[in-house]
């Protein structure tokens, strides 16, 4: 069957960061990638003199950019930087998005990060993308009806088999990306009002190691994974025949 991904994230940029290397891997294999970025990254400038227009305008671009290089489709949903919460308007959003796209495997934040590195406090728009996606893909995606006026616009229910958290503390999975280690740095690149080279190679390199480290590869990127069923409790029944 064809894999058709959907990445859903609070920022342009956070599809390439935490996971670039595996969206390569997948492309080349022939994936079917839609981005999904829920704010416009509005906040992302350190030049006080910088309007609102003049940074989503930028961030689409390099956004858009990167997607080329990933042969993906980008859908905006155009919230707010910095200031997003797992409302239920976000929710119906979502649900709406991945009823439309109808993709076999999601991938999003894992909300349960606070830290990371010892440095980073993860962004609260990661926490709060990765809680709405995950409450819209269970039970909201697959229940006709929850929220009917979606079935009232054509959008019928979908299971999503697979649902992949990235940046976790708790990976289960590993995906080899030491041959595109150096794509996966351009990719970021192409972000570049954000991510200048030097210490983007620098950090993004060593993450990989890091991570290659525990799964016994060169360079890797760690994910949570859960699979979702029709019906939940006859796929746990048949795991245990
Ligand atoms: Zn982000």
């Amino acid at each position: 069957m064809e894999k058709h991904v959907l990445t859903i994230f609070a920022h342009p940029d956070d599809a390439e960061t935490s996971a670039g290397g595996t969206l390569l891997t997948w492309a080349a294999a022939g994936a079917r990638i839609t981005l999904c970025i829920i704010t416009d990254g509005d906040k992302g400038t350190a030049d006080p003199t910088d309007r609102r227009e003049q940074v989503i305008a930028r961030r689409r671009q390099e956004q858009e950019r990167a997607a080329t290089r990933l042969g993906a489709q980008v859908l905006w949903l155009g919230y707010e930087d910095g200031l997003l919460q797992p409302t239920l308007q976000l929710r119906r959003d979502l649900v709406r998005v991945i009823r439309t796209v109808r993709p076999n495997l999601v991938m999003t934040h894992d909300p349960t990060v606070w830290f990371r590195h010892g440095v980073y406090i993860n962004h609260p728009d990661h926490r709060a993308a990765g809680q709405a996606v995950l409450e819209a893909i269970y039970p909201a995606v697959k229940k006709p009806l929850a929220f009917p006026e979606l079935l009232e616009e054509g959008l019928q229910p979908h299971v999503v088999e697979e649902v992949w958290l990235a940046l976790t503390d708790h990976p289960d999975t590993f995906v080899d990306i030491t041959g595109v280690l150096e794509e996966k740095l351009a990719l970021i690149g192409a972000h570049a009002s954000q991510f200048p080279p030097e210490p983007t190679r620098l950090a993004f390199t060593h993450f990989a190691r890091e991570t290659g480290e525990r799964a016994g590869m060169e360079a890797a990127e760690g994910f949570r994974v859960l699979r979702q069923a029709r019906q939940t409790v006859q796929a746990f029944a048949d795991r245990l025949r």
